[in-house]
């Protein structure tokens, strides 16, 4: 066994491979860059050294600096993780002539399917179905235009060097083409350094399925199953699980033997995934293969029970395969939601600052459940515009997709995450929301169902319920630890009263309180008594209570004339009231909200790439007003209505902050 290996990677595959090589009492060395002096995969390896500043380009994709911090610490192997330098061939071929070995693939394989280009054809040569298009390079927007009426509308027009689903754009007409021609070659270049793009027909409306393989030196290859993707944000997996509801038994038998049959071709080893989008007729075809470690891969561990970082690492010794293909059975059902530093309710914006308060729910390993929380982060640590915004992948296991998902939503509901935005809300609401629970999904899933983006989670009414009575009795503790300050009697219902109106999502709701010793007994006026029991300390912005002998857990802030309640992804503002207070704020002003229609504010801080109206323009709806790259993503912002430009306040190449004024109209 190595003796001590070097983690080329930051963040919670850092920490998640530490973690294994611990377990095989392996020494693990942890890199770092200035700005990741403090991180926790820097705190759980044997040892860290510092490879230079925050820019990636000067630390973790330094080939020369990673390899000095192998042999400044005597590390026998490199994990690379995944991102950085997993799938640059260069690295293991530097690796090699200094000795090291490289806890991966072989170079070839890297090489051959890292371009997307060279991958399809190789595929379609070992006889693997690939979709229908133009392997080839598309040199001018006139020979897209041309190859993309030859293949048939809609088309995908692709980054060859892909990844990540940057520079990618999908187009119905020839003018979306020319725009996507140049949208994707810019994101391309800005990306990867690799502007090079090819066409394919964009498969309506697909799920994303993709089959893990591994692999040893002794000609063993075998595939774990499938896991689906399909709930994706622009190209970018969002939720994952395994196995996929959609697939059969012959069917995953047809894709593990394909994906089988590409890695043979190559001359695969180690651990790597075969992508697939599979039609509503469960019809395949291959997309990329990633020759690395899978940000998903959780999944798969959890309904195999194979490690597969182990599985590299041994790999990477020489070492056989210790199970065959039969050996391998997919037991229950595992989701991994993925935690992004992202505004759900500002179109998913990057989102940056310091976590003020990170507390993950418990991590549990039962027979009949399996919690699992995949980090990076530390309460207090910081989310940097250097890095990726991924804060956690949280995982479920359980016997059946029912039980995983039900557990997911509690866990999510446990979740405590303040300072940054982030898009817990969003997951909790696919959690509940029907679709999704059906499996009846694909990857234009979000896009279909948050239409206008994400507004919310709006309760049924059982669940306001729930809100309701979990608030009442919170409101009533607080008034009578208030009462208790002030040295008064504590009988709560002599002193504060048994009668509220509590108003959530706009419901109100008059309860009488009827009873208060260990619990809180809530009448509602349809008669129905809701019997309550919690646990809270001031301070506790997480509130788990039992209401009619279910667990539930809200985040609670107190707020102005009111609470803050975060449940199954809503965010409510409740107040409980005396019928006094009712009569005496019906004579209130309501306050207006500030209006936004005629400016434009930018959504994200990045930088102004071009300003595509000038003072005195009249402009469309949907017309493109102006380009922000943040995050090497190209956002464009277009009119939500037609209008006339009145001032440009923005310039190109000027770095803009959140909500700063770009332009205001007429
Ligand atoms: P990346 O390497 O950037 O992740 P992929 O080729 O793996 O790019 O594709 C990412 C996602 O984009 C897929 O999961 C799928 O949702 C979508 N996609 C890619 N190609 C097509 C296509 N031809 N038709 C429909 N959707 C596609």
């Amino acid at each position: 066994m190595f003796k001590k290996i070097l983690i080329a990677n930051r963040g919670e595959i850092a920490c998640r491979i530490i973690k294994t090589a611990k377990k095989l009492g392996i020494k693990t060395v942890a890199v770092y860059s200035d700005a990741d002096l403090n991180s926790l995969h820097v705190q759980m390896a044997d040892e860290a050294i510092n490879i230079g500043p925050a820019l990636v380009s000067a630390s973790y994709l330094s080939i020369e600096k990673i390899i000095w911090a192998a042999q400044e610490t005597g590390a026998e192997a490199i994990h690379p993780g995944y991102g950085f330098l997993s799938e640059n061939p260069k690295f293991p071929r530097a690796l090699e002539k200094v000795g090291i070995i490289f806890i991966g693939p072989p170079v070839k394989a890297i090489k051959s399917m890292g371009d997307k280009i060279t991958s399809k054809e190789l595929a379609k040569k070992a006889g693997v179905s690939i979709v229908p298009g133009h392997i080839g390079l598309i040199k001018d927007v006139e020979e897209a235009v041309q190859v993309s009426k030859k293949i048939g509308y809609p088309v995908m027009i692709k980054a060859s060097a892909g990844g990540g689903g940057k520079g990618m754009r999908v187009a119905w007409n020839d003018k979306e083409v020319e725009e996507g021609f140049y949208a994707s070659k810019n994101e391309a270049s800005n990306s990867f350094g690799d502007d090079r793009l090819f066409i394919e027909k964009y498969i309506v409306d697909p799920r994303h399925i993709e089959i893990q393989i591994l692999g040893d030196c002794h000609n063993n290859l075998l595939h774990l199953g499938e896991r689906e993707c399909s709930i994706q944000r622009r190209n970018q997996k969002v939720i994952e699980e395994a196995p996929s509801t959609f697939i059969d038994e012959e069917t995953r038998n047809k894709m593990g033997e394909q994906a089988c049959k590409l890695a043979k071709a190559v001359g695969y080893t180690s651990a790597g995934t075969v992508e697939f989008i599979v039609d509503k007729d469960k019809n395949f075809y291959f997309l990329e293969m990633n020759t690395r470690l899978q940000v998903e891969h959780p999944v798969t561990e959890l309904i195999t029970g194979v490690d597969l970082v182990e599985e590299m690492i041994k790999i990477a010794q020489g070492k056989r395969l210790s199970f065959v293909q039969d050996d391998i059975k997919l037991n229950g059902w595992a989701i991994e939601s993925r935690l992004y530093a992202e505004d759900p309710y500002r179109n998913f914006l990057p989102s940056i600052g310091r976590l003020t308060r990170y507390r993950p729910p418990n991590e549990l390993t039962l027979s009949e459940l399996v919690i699992r929380n995949d980090t990076g982060v530390t309460e207090g640590g910081e989310i940097s515009i250097f890095y990726d915004p991924m804060i956690a992948k949280l995982c479920t296991w359980a016997n059946s997709r029912p039980e995983a998902i039900k557990l997911m939503r509690d866990a999510l509901d446990d979740f405590e995450i303040e300072g940054v935005g982030h898009n817990l809300p969003f997951l909790s609401a696919v959690m509940g929301h029907a679709r999704f629970i059906s499996g009846d999904i694909t990857t234009a899933f979000i896009e279909n169902e948050y239409q206008g983006g994400f507004v919310g989670v709006t309760l049924e009414e059982d669940e306001l319920r729930l809100v309701s009575s979990a608030i009442v009795s919170i409101h009533i503790f607080n008034e009578v630890r208030k009462s208790n300050i002030s040295g008064r009697v504590n009988d709560i219902l002599e002193v504060v009263g048994g009668d509220w109106q509590v108003s959530v999502q706009g419901v109100e709701s008059p309860v009488k309180v009827v009873k208060n010793k260990n619990e809180v007994l809530v009448q509602y006026a349809d008669l129905e008594t809701q019997r309550v029991n919690f646990k809270w300390l001031p301070g506790d912005i997480l509130v788990k209570f039992i209401i009619n002998g279910e667990n539930y857990s809200l985040k609670v802030n107190n707020i102005i004339g009111g609470y803050r309640v975060r449940f199954r992804g809503a965010d409510l503002k409740v107040q409980v009231k005396t019928s006094r207070q009712v009569q005496m704020s019906l004579l209130m002003l309501e306050k207006k909200d500030m209006d936004t229609s005629k400016s434009l504010l930018c959504p994200m801080p990045g930088l102004v790439t071009s300003i595509d109206v000038m003072e005195g323009d009249e402009f469309e709806q949907g017309q493109t007003l102006c380009t922000i790259e943040a995050m090497k993503m190209e956002n464009t912002l277009k009119a939500e209505k037609r209008g006339v430009v009145k001032t440009i306040l923005a310039q190109v190449n000027q770095s803009i902050s959140v909500d700063q004024l770009i332009m205001e109209f007429e």
